[in-house]
């Protein structure tokens, strides 16, 4: 790997790939590993697709490191052989997001970049009878294919002559015929209990023009022809892909091994399968994502709401975290779904480290401490970390008579084991004084709008009164000096731990209505009218944030939640 590629995942933890390439190092089948990440680019990336770029990139740098000056590397490789669904917006975001996550690639390269070659091998194939043009309609196709209990039955042009093929794969690549008057498929076994082995399609017509190559094509290959031969070009040793794919290996197979002595490929790559990542509460196929952003139910690829590395990047996940989280999941050859739990922890977990605490009330409620001089203020200290964290950093925070608190941290009506603020209650501010309240302000409904409380000078932070039990400490801003800020509360985007994978819009029902929730008014401590898009701080009490992206601003502050700080979900499920 390039040596500006930063550090791979933390846990370095054996797998079932890495023992299949120790045995085939051990056994001088290669010398080198060379794997690949082949997105299609017809979405953002997911943080499945994450997994599967951790595994790949991640299993480069290890043995890179193992096997220096050997060629192991990754290449990046664009899947793009369906000219209908891909785009360059795509292309360009999927760099961004595996370079964002910390990779960097030795080789890219586009599946279109072969698309000649593949035609010699199809024209190799047809001319070894390997494979032959067919005249049937999909429907035919299909209904000929049989199904898992019964076998196909030939297609009527699968005697073809070499020549009659020849020539009618030629007048396909010339544009003669409409989209679907003729295939190509490989001529193998019509019984075969391995339905992908059924004369498979190879290549099929599409008068559609190609992001990369334009109107050179109306012939497209299929991703079983495709991708073997790519990954054989470019000398992929250990091919990944997930478990779906299982049956499609005998294809894979038969592709290399009829094309191999001819084509001479640098390598005789192998398909491994591992467990695809799912998560509950979420949705992880590109498909599905389209849809949402099509149909407007978020703002765009990188909604935070949304599982793609765009929309966790925007909701304030770090590269470490996901890197960290793929760690944590490891790779198995069974299909499981993680909780979202567990994503949560890994973001908590990174932030915790990184994180400055600050000071912010998001339901703000006034606080007039009666006994405090009018127009005085003191700059208090506070540190931006707290013991555990191994690290300085303080700043000031202006006290005065004003201040906010947060609506609920205030009950008129409280038990006895309330221990925030009410009515004759005392509470300790964060770096300030103990405060206790004696009045309060209705407004016509009898809603309070103000709280009268009186200040203690003998507790201001760091003196503690002998005898003084206070148990509740609450955070505060300075009404003079807060700034005003919009926050965006995200959550979960489905209430439904294992939507509806049926029909196609079903999972729409289980979209999360409360997965956004957008606050103004709110008021941060002065020290965050400098805060920079991308910036993330704990709000102490509340979670963690980072300053939006796109639209935080000077003057004009926004910040996301990227997690609260304990996993309230559970809680809030049971009740
Ligand atoms: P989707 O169904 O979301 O469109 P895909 O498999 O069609 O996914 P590709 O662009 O073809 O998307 O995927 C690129 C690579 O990422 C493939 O090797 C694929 O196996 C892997 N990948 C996709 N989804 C996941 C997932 N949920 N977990 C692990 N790997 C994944
Ligand atoms: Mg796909």
């Amino acid at each position: 790997m390039s040596s500006s590629a930063p550090a791979p995942a933390p846990a370095k933890t054996g797998d079932f790939i890495r023992d299949i390439i120790d045995a085939d190092l051990e056994a001088k089948r290669h010398s080198k590993v060379i794997t690949r990440f082949p997105p299609e680019p017809n979405g953002f990336l997911h943080i499945g697709h994450a997994k599967s770029i951790c595994l790949n990139f991640g299993l480069a740098l290890d043995y890179s490191e193992k096997l220096p000056e050997s060629g192991t590397r990754c290449h990046l490789r664009f899947d793009d052989t369906d000219p209908a669904k891909e785009d360059t917006l795509f292309e360009d975001g999927i760099q961004e997001d595996v370079r964002w996550l910390g990779f960097n690639w030795d080789g890219f390269y586009h599946a279109s970049d072969y698309f000649e070659k593949m035609y010699e091998y199809g024209e190799h194939l047809i001319k070894t009878g390997k494979a032959f043009v067919c005249s049937l309609t999909d429907a035919e196709i299909k209904e000929y294919r049989g199904n898992v209990t019964t076998p196909g039955k030939n297609s009527p042009h699968r005697e073809r002559s070499v020549e009659e093929n020849l020539d009618l794969f030629s007048r396909m690549r010339k544009g003669e015929f409409k989209d679907g008057e003729h295939v190509l498929r490989g001529k193998i076994d019509m019984a075969n209990a391995n339905m992908k082995m059924r004369d498979p399609m190879l290549y099929r017509i599409r008068h559609t023009p190609h992001h990369m190559t334009g109107d050179t094509w109306c012939i497209y290959p299929m991703y079983d022809y495709a991708h073997p031969i790519s990954d054989a070009i470019e000398g992929i040793t250990h091919s990944i892909c997930t478990l779906e794919f299982e049956n499609n290996r005998e294809l894979y197979d038969w592709v290399i091994d009829n094309l191999y002595d001819y084509a001479k490929f640098p390598s005789r790559p192998h398909q491994y399968e591992f467990a695809r990542l799912s998560l509950n509460y979420t949705v992880l196929s590109k498909r599905r994502l389209q849809e949402l952003v099509v149909g407007k139910h978020v703002s765009g690829w990188d909604d935070p709401r949304l599982p793609t590395i765009a929309g966790l990047r925007r909701r304030g996940y770090t590269p470490e975290s996901l890197r960290a989280f793929c760690a944590t999941v490891g790779i198995s050859k069974a299909n499981s779904t993680v909780d979202m739990a567990q994503l949560e922890f890994c973001i908590r977990d990174d932030l915790n480290q990184k994180a400055p605490r600050v000071l912010a009330v998001l339901k703000p409620i006034k606080v007039v401490i009666e006994n405090y001089p009018e127009g005085e203020v003191e700059e208090l200290d506070a540190s931006y970390w707290p013991h555990d964290v191994p690290k300085e950093g303080t700043r000031k925070v202006p006290f005065c008579k004003e201040i906010y608190i947060e609506q609920d941290d205030f009950m008129l009506d409280a038990p006895k084991d309330y221990f925030r603020l009410a009515p004759g209650k005392e509470v300790r501010l964060r770096y300030a004084y103990c405060i206790t309240c004696t009045d309060v302000v209705k407004d016509a409904d009898g809603n309070v709008t103000e709280i009268r409380c009186t200040y203690d000078p003998e507790t201001k932070s760091g003196n503690n009164p002998i005898g003084r039990k206070v148990k509740g400490t609450i955070h505060w801003v300075s009404a003079k000096h807060a700034e005003d800020a919009e926050v965006r509360l995200y959550d979960r985007l489905l209430s439904d731990e294992a939507p509806p994978t049926g029909k196609d819009s079903e999972f729409l029902n289980a979209i999360n209505p409360n997965a956004l929730q957008v606050l103004k008014g709110c008021k941060v401590e002065r020290s965050l009218s400098e805060a920079k898009p991308t910036e993330r701080f704990q709000f102490e009490r509340q979670g963690y944030f980072i300053a939006d992206e796109k639209d935080c601003k000077p003057g004009s502050l926004v910040f996301n939640r990227i997690v609260t700080l304990k996993d309230s979900w559970a809680k809030a499920q049971k009740k």
